[in-house]
């Protein structure tokens, strides 16, 4: 899409510090990160969500945020990753092109984790039976 600012940098339009890309997929680092090397990894088709993206692109995708994962674990000598998508303006996406985010982890880099909720008596198999309908 014209207007999207990751098909920009795909097109070359916008800079991108571009650290992977094969004929179908982009990954570059994120102009604020979370953590240094924080990376995005996209498909350079625009699709908005993750279930918007088809599968077989996905399962491509989803190797390269793999890659990504064991490069910066070996070459910036962190201790793990966090991978995320903000799936939805719910989900606090706001770039409408999807993508993977790969979060490089120290131990002790004082980055945390969401609060939890809990549920009521009973709450928790309900909840489970609603989802498992809805994938019949
Ligand atoms: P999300 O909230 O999941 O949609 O995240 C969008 C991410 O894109 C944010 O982490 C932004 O810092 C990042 N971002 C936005 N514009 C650029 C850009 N021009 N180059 C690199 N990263 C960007
Ligand atoms: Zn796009």
């Amino acid at each position: 899409m014209s207007n999207c600012v990751f098909c920009k940098i795909i097109a070359g339009e916008l800079p991108g510090a571009k650290v992977y890309e094969d004929d179908k997929i982009l990954a570059f680092l994120d102009i604020n990160p979370i953590n240094y090397g924080h990376t995005l990894v996209i498909p350079k088709e625009h699709y908005e969500t993750l279930v918007d993206l088809p599968d077989e692109l996905l399962k491509e995708v989803i190797l390269v945020v793999k890659k990504i994962g064991q490069a910066v674990i070996a070459e910036l000598r962190v201790d793990g990753f966090n991978i995320g998508l903000n799936n939805g303006k719910a989900a606090g996406q706001l770039v409408d092109h999807v993508h993977f985010h790969v979060i490089p982890r120290e131990v002790g880099d004082g980055l945390k984790h969401w609060p939890s909720k809990d549920y009521e008596e009973g709450e928790m198999d309900s909840v489970a039976e609603k989802i498992k309908q809805a994938l019949k």
